[in-house]
């Protein structure tokens, strides 16, 4: 078997599932796949300490006083520390002297409710991964909202507002699939699923997935260079989707599915050279363009962050490792 058999071979899941599902515009959701569930948590989530895992997984809670920021009053986000999703501004952190960190609010759609075990209480986990966060209080008069998210510091990671961020584009088909992979990839601060690479103004969905307007469906990725290289993401890109499919990925058929990587500056384009060029050495066909990037259209908003919002997995984009 050649190295471009086996590259379908690795798609042998997706393959299956798209004859049940007639591709990727039935949008209608795969059923879970356990194995891909193991892929996604390898690539996905950040490892954790013991310590973290007691709270996070097991729902435990730190000491009160102990945490890293309790007592911290820096301009800037606070993130999942499993899967690094926003979820707190600074701005909506206030003193307590409760001994945990304290927020009046959060990041829109970030932070999801539940009725605590304890049948009391209300519990607060991360949107994205489920992870736990603390507890969720009303009613106690600290500010003006009457809120407080009381949430365990070793949850959390913490991101100064000067930090400085970087930009990459990517598009490789279905762009709720590429948002899910790049978008749970450490170190990317957001993901906007969107339009690029075509001739129409203000494209909509149905105008580009008609293959009228020249654009693809792309991913805007904002990442912290401190924490994931353009080339780590880029090498993401290759290994969560078929690069050898010319204007197409997976059953989703025409030029808006193109493999391809809009550069916004020279370092990106040798990157993207350099990677392609490693591919063709191990044999692949690679049919992924490299084009300067030119102005990126926002997606809708029913379809930004779509499988998170609907607790599915992609099944037009599965991980495999081809890079070391
Ligand atoms: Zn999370």
């Amino acid at each position: 078997m050649d190295s471009k058999k086996l590259h379908y071979a690795g798609l042998a899941i997706a393959v299956v599932v798209i004859i049940v599902a007639k591709g990727c515009d039935d949008r209608t959701g795969a059923a879970s796949d356990p194995q891909k569930n193991v892929e996604r948590a390898a690539v996905v989530y950040n490892e954790l300490t013991p310590e973290e895992e007691n709270v996070i997984v097991n729902k435990g809670t730190e000491d009160p006083f102990t945490g890293e920021f309790d007592d911290h009053y820096e301009k800037g986000v606070y993130s999942c520390r499993r899967c690094g999703a926003e979820l707190y501004n600074s701005t909506a952190k206030f003193k307590s002297d409760c001994g945990w960190p304290s927020f009046d609010d959060e990041i829109a759609g970030a932070v999801k409710r539940l009725p605590d075990a304890d049948g009391i209480r209300t519990e607060i986990l991360c949107v994205k991964c489920d992870g736990h966060l603390g507890h969720v209080f009303t009613g106690e008069g600290y500010t003006a909202k009457n809120i407080r998210h009381c949430v365990n510091s070793i949850s959390m990671d913490f991101k100064p507002a000067n930090a400085k961020t970087e930009k990459a584009i990517f598009a490789s088909g279905c762009f709720w699939g590429v948002e899910y992979h790049l978008g749970s990839a450490d170190g990317v601060v957001s993901t906007t699923v969107g339009y690029t690479g075509g001739n129409a103004l203000n494209p909509t969905y149905e105008q580009v997935c008609a293959d009228t307007t020249g654009h693809a469906e792309a991913v805007e990725v904002i990442y912290d260079p401190a924490k994931v290289s353009y080339e780590e993401l880029a090498k993401l890109f290759f290994e969560t989707h078929n690069f050898s499919q010319v204007d197409g990925q997976g059953p989703d058929i025409g030029t808006q599915y193109r493999s391809e990587i809009f550069y916004l500056n020279e370092n990106q384009k040798q990157t993207a050279e350099k990677l392609i060029d490693e591919l063709k050495l191990k044999d692949y066909d690679v049919a992924t363009k490299v084009t300067k990037a030119t102005k990126f259209y926002n997606g809708e908003k029913d379809h930004q962050d779509y499988y998170q919002k609907n607790g599915q997995s992609p099944y037009c984009h599965v991980y495999k490792k081809i890079f070391k």
